[in-house]
């Protein structure tokens, strides 16, 4: 939904039958780009005559994620054993920190050797390409400047900029982008069941990314660490020294919130922002419009600049392996106050 220019694309070469050698879909998380991939080897398999139909048994098959010529393969946790540990779980968040492994090319190798079982092709979907350890990307360069004849091979990845050069420009690449509000408030409530009010919050929520929005409706948790990290915030704004202190300290344990939580922050900044420069319009958390109001007013717009600021960077020192919880402290003392 929302990239038909790229569906058209390629239904045209499944049509035509002009496949690239290899495709990569880029663009943010939750944006559709798995989704894409998984219509895309639907039409390469399927049995049916509108291709990808659906319900034929390889379509159903890939929808379930169950067809033996048909798989997705991501990266692991850091420490991950291949021999001992059990599959890893899907993650928890969009920000856990996975890399795809050397040992996954080679695996991956040894199956493209062999013809595909059932299926026309033997198709492979790597998501997150860009979370690969470099071992892994050069290892893999080698089968997709020579895949075996029955293969074809998928990539995501957040931008095409986070890959080796070498490898994006061997692939066709389409870029996703983001949806308008009013598109995915739509889908929410038709496809979804969601109730008005609540698409609506959501639509905003996600920065253009449907499969986000309906992450977030079938899960609360989403919403519930949203609210959360906004009240946090407003909290905070409002305590002196010492507490802000303490609280820096207590963040600073959940290291995997953090990336998500400071996400939020930043959105929260930009609304008060915009609110400032008479945008008010244009705000994301509609839910909260009281809040942002009284903060546009009691705050300077250089204050709200700031600040910011201030997130960003600590976002970007985060993914530095700086200390968190000194990063947090200065960038809390640095808020404004009352
Ligand atoms: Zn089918």
């Amino acid at each position: 939904m929302g990239h038909e220019w790229a569906i058209r694309a390629l239904a045209r070469s499944v049509a035509t039958d002009r496949v690239a050698h290899a495709y990569l879909f880029t663009g943010p998380h939750g944006i559709g780009k798995t989704t894409l991939a998984r219509k895309l080897a639907q039409a390469w398999q399927c049995a049916g005559d509108n291709r990808p139909c659906g319900a034929c048994p390889p379509c159903q098959k890939i929808a379930r994620d169950r067809h033996p010529d048909v798989q997705i393969i991501e990266g692991v946790p850091p420490r991950y054993d291949f021999d001992k540990d059990p599959p890893p779980p899907p993650r928890a968040n969009d920000w856990e920190r996975r890399a795809l492994r050397i040992r996954q090319i080679r695996d991956l190798e040894r199956g493209l050797a062999r013809a595909p079982f059932e299926g026309r092709w033997k198709i492979v979907i790597l998501r997150r390409f860009e979370e690969s350890e470099e071992e892994a990307a050069n290892a893999f360069l080698k089968t997709l400047e020579e895949p075996p004849r029955h293969t074809r091979l998928i990539l995501t990845a957040r931008d095409a900029s986070l890959l080796l050069p070498t490898i994006a420009s061997r692939c066709q690449v389409f870029a996703l982008r983001p949806l308008a509000p009013a598109q995915i408030e739509r889908a929410l409530i038709e496809k979804y069941n969601a109730a008005p009010e609540h698409a609506r919050l959501l639509a905003r929520l996600s920065a253009g990314r449907l499969g986000w929005a309906v992450r977030a409706h079938e899960n609360r948790a989403r919403l519930d660490a949203r609210n959360r990290y906004l009240d946090e915030l407003n909290v905070a704004l409002s305590e002196g020294r010492a507490e802000r202190l303490l609280r820096a300290e207590s963040l600073a344990k959940k290291s995997d919130d953090l990336p998500e939580l400071l996400e939020t922050w930043l959105g929260w900044w930009r609304d008060v922002l915009l609110i400032q420069n008479g945008d008010g319009s244009r705000t994301t958390n509609v839910d909260r419009e009281d809040a942002l109001r009284d903060q546009a007013h009691r705050f300077t717009t250089e204050q709200a600049q700031t600040t910011l600021q201030a997130v960003r960077a600590t976002a970007r020192y985060l993914t530095q392996n700086v200390n968190a919880r000194l990063a947090l402290e200065v960038l809390l003392l640095n808020l404004p106050g009352k």
